[in-house]
């Protein structure tokens, strides 16, 4: 288990090694940003910096000056340097920043100056992760500041954004305090027993105090599988048999060319990818080539994908020609996408229709060549996916696997507390099960958390964050 003083086997290195990082991209900009963190930051800069003495200037405050290089005493940069003192910081530590001019040659070289004279190369996250050992925000803020730079969409900057101030947090928080009374009314029940009877205890006044927790643990976890949708977006495979229309649906969705569209059977012979934002939730379309036994090499490779994308996909848009009868080849398609979530989509709506729709007890009928009824669809992808409105609520999400693998472990407990319960065995065992619901939440917030995973998991931030 962490332990904060003796993280990395030499305590104090925590805390008096001062890290140095480029926080603005690896490329050429107006401005980068340097930033350093630790004890002697501000003494760090200061070697290098000519203009007013900065280990005299007030915290939170923004200086103008030079980065000089201290054996040539030539100017490097003009530059502007903040000062932040500890404890009201970023990390919770001296931090300083320098404002230099965006170039890369220019930037690294301040940056190797300043490893020169006494600070050390951050590692990838270092600055958040020191944000988190020293208690100024949890594990869920932590993985949220990475989220917030991740995102790509409104839905995924809401997530991340509702992270960060604490949302996850406070829940998670409120969910151990409840289930920690739980274990104190266990115990003093043991100890000097209320009841004369257990099981009156556990029927009256631990169950439903226990289904309490379970069941806003279950809506979470329902949320969960949301919020990822929102976040990552809806893995949508257009399938159907050659010819019906899927690259012509797809590019009605898109409004643009980007899969080629022909009646040749078998010619999307690859999977055709895109991206497209419908309602604030991004749908990533993928256009699978005709699903058919073929003896073609290069199709059968495409075939397979499509069988792939099926399985990968939330979304599968099942494609028929209207305009033709149901042919056997639709009916397989239909068979390897009934218990996945699906829409029938019926298109050619504009030809003559000869498809028996009593089959399908649900379909919406299109034209892409009319671009009739493109927009309906659009509403019924949403509604089948239970996202209307839901980015706009204010729902604690869960949405990384991380968090979600925990407090799945939480719920498995108490499934097990129920089951002990319902088999009459001894309290205790209840206590037992309940405490490891409560350690698997504070795992959700790192409360925690082993060295191995907290490096894992900072080693994916970017460097100088
Ligand atoms: P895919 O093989 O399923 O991707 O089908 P395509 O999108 O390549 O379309 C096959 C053929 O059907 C092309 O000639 C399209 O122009 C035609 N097509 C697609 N949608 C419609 C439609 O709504 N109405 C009519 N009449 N033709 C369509």
């Amino acid at each position: 288990m962490y332990n904060l003083y003796d993280y990395g086997g030499d305590g104090m290195k925590l805390f008096t090694d001062t890290i140095v990082g480029i926080s603005t991209a690896q490329s050429q900009g107006a401005i980068s940003i340097i930033r350093l963190s630790g004890d002697e930051a501000v003494e760090i800069v200061n070697k290098v910096f000519k203009g007013k003495k900065l280990t005299k200037v007030a915290s939170h405050t923004i200086h103008y000056g030079h980065i000089v290089d201290i054996n040539t005493k030539q100017v490097i940069d003009e530059v502007l340097v903040s000062v932040f003192l500890a404890p009201k910081t970023y990390t919770t530590e001296n931090v300083v920043e320098i404002n230099c001019h965006g170039g890369l040659f220019v930037t690294n070289q301040i940056y190797e100056l300043l490893t020169t004279v006494g600070a050390r190369p951050a590692e990838a996250g270092e600055f958040t992760k020191r944000a988190f050992l020293s208690g100024r925000i949890d594990l869920t803020k932590a993985e949220a500041v990475m989220d917030v730079i991740d995102a790509e969409n409104k839905a995924a900057l809401k997530i991340a954004n509702s992270a960060l101030l604490g949302k996850i947090s406070g829940f998670v928080n409120e969910k151990r305090q409840e289930l920690l009374d739980i274990i104190a009314t266990i115990s003093v029940n043991i100890d000097y027993p209320e009841y004369d009877d257990v099981e009156e205890l556990t029927n009256n006044d631990i169950l439903p105090r226990l289904l309490k927790v379970y069941n806003e643990l279950i809506i979470t976890l329902e949320n969960a599988k949301s919020a990822k949708l929102l976040k990552n977006g809806v893995q949508t495979a257009i399938v159907g048999r050659p010819n019906v229309g899927k690259s012509s649906l797809l590019n009605a969705i898109l409004k643009e060319n980007k899969a080629i569209v022909t009646n040749i059977p078998g010619t999307t012979r690859d999977i055709v990818e895109s991206s497209v934002q419908l309602k604030n939730i991004m749908l990533n379309l993928i256009d699978t080539a005709g699903i058919r036994e073929t003896d073609d090499i290069v199709e059968k490779i495409g075939v397979e994908r499509s069988m792939d994308a099926i399985n990968k996909a939330d979304l599968i848009l099942f494609v028929l020609d209207g305009s033709s009868e149901l042919s056997d080849e639709d009916l397989e398609i239909y068979n390897n996408i009934l218990d996945k979530v699906h829409l029938v989509v019926i298109n050619k709506s504009d030809l003559e229709q000869k498809l028996d729709t009593n089959y399908f007890k649900e379909y919406i009928s299109i034209s892409t060549k009319e671009e009739k009824s493109i927009e309906k669809l659009e509403s019924e992808i949403i509604n089948k996916l239970n996202l209307h409105n839901i980015s706009n609520k204010d729902i604690t999400y869960i949405s990384n696997a991380r968090q979600i693998e925990k407090l799945q472990k939480a719920i498995n407990a108490l499934d097990d507390a129920f089951a002990i319960i319902n088999s009459g065995c001894e309290i205790d065992f209840v206590d037992i099960e309940i405490r490891k619901a409560w350690l698997f939440l504070g795992e959700i917030i790192g409360e925690t958390s082993t060295d191995s995973l907290l490096d894992e998991l900072f080693s994916k931030f970017c460097l100088g964050k």
